[in-house]
């Protein structure tokens, strides 16, 4: 099979390999997903560019995938957590599925309780073991044991499914918010800080589950449109060198008559959001860190401000094959949440290099390789 294999930073190869031949200790019985599309997140690039501690290479990048089974996995789908009435549905040779890039340790008291996102031994299809950027993947017995191939409704188009991944990370987010929302008072303000795929995968789900009041604040001025199109009330465009985290505050406190935001989301690897998102933040409301921060910055707190507020300061990582699911029924419904607006370039996997470089120079939205 055809593969494009990262070595090291700047040093990705497409290969000939062995589809048979698997890397890491994967354990017991796995099987083969022919891959139909793979989108191209940001994490691949950092990795593309700086490596991660994450990555073992040599390793084949991409996690946002859809593939179809080559076979059935057979085997019995019954870990912590699942339902497995709904989950039984036919699993067959040729299935079309998105898969959980998880690939959980099943011992420890994460996966006992079914969070298996947070297992103190997580492996990661695409990171730790190969991943979607080659003509096939294959799945770990872990991932098979929790219901990590999820079939797909026709009404999903594969490069659509591609991005059901990130709307379960998202929707991961949104759920932590929730039990915290019912205080939150008035109609609800969301600040998305960021304004790439994920802050407009946000955005969408802001509007759709709790018809929010919503501005998006970012770099980019096509972005900043496509937020616009998607119906964000007020976008705020920093520019180079001349916005400060106290401009950007002050602009959301003027838009929100001085109240500030019930929910603030950093969808930015710039660490000056938390700052910003600090000095928006209303009584009673909820900050969520959703993106990884790659110069790990410290910033001042003030357990005070937390206390007298009752600010909830919240994380969110990555997603259980549950929440795949119940991403998979929200972008079917085709109501609130639509993914193809997310989908601006199409590549093939020759061309994995333009593929990341469209990516890195923030050109467009998600790139999808859908070649092999
Ligand atoms: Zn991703
Ligand atoms: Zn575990």
């Amino acid at each position: 099979m055809r593969a494009a294999v990262f070595y090291s930073p700047n040093n990705i190869s497409i290969e000939e390999r062995n589809s048979a031949s698997s890397s890491g200790n994967n354990e017991g019985k796995e099987i083969l997903v022919r891959m139909n599309a793979c989108a191209v997140c940001g994490y691949d690039v950092n990795v593309y560019r700086n490596g991660h501690t994450k990555v073992r290479a040599p390793v084949v990048l991409g996690h946002e995938i859809c593939g179809e089974l080559m076979e059935s996995p057979n085997i019995p789908i019954s870990h912590t957590g699942l339902n497995e009435n709904a989950y039984k549905l036919d699993l067959v040779e040729g299935t079309r599925v998105v898969l959980s890039p998880v690939v959980p340790c099943l011992n420890c008291m994460y996966c006992d309780s079914g969070q298996y996102n947070l297992c103190t031994h997580l492996g990661e299809i695409g990171s730790s073991i190969d991943g979607g950027f080659a003509e096939f993947v294959r799945i770990p017995n872990n991932t098979l044991k929790i219901g990590g191939l999820i079939p797909l409704p026709n009404s999903l188009t594969n490069e659509e499914s591609t991005l059901i991944e990130p709307l379960a990370c998202c929707l991961n987010g949104f759920k932590r918010i929730n039990s915290f929302s019912n205080d939150v008072v008035e109609r609800k303000t969301f600040v998305i800080l960021g304004d790439g795929p994920i802050g407009l995968i946000h955005l969408q789900l802001a509007k759709y589950l709790y018809g929010a009041r919503t501005i998006v604040v970012g770099r980019v001025k096509h972005r900043l449109q496509s937020a616009k199109n998607m119906g964000a009330d007020f976008v705020i465009e920093l520019e180079e060198n001349k916005d400060s985290p106290t401009s950007v505050i002050k602009e959301v406190l003027d838009l929100t008559d001085g109240k500030g935001t019930s929910v603030s989301i950093i969808a930015t690897p710039n660490p000056d959001a938390f700052e910003v998102a600090a000095g928006i933040a209303s009584k009673n409301s909820i900050i969520n860190i959703f993106a990884g921060m790659p110069r790990h910055p410290s910033f001042q707190l003030d357990p005070n401000w937390v206390h007298y507020n009752q600010i909830a300061l919240i994380g969110s990582f990555s997603a259980t094959p549950k929440l795949i699911r119940e991403s998979i029924e929200l972008a079917a419904e085709k109501r609130g949440i639509n993914l193809s607006t997310i989908i601006t370039h199409r590549c093939k996997l020759d061309e994995i290099y333009k593929a990341l470089e469209i990516t890195e120079e923030l050109l467009g939205l998600r790139v999808v390789i859908n070649s092999f």
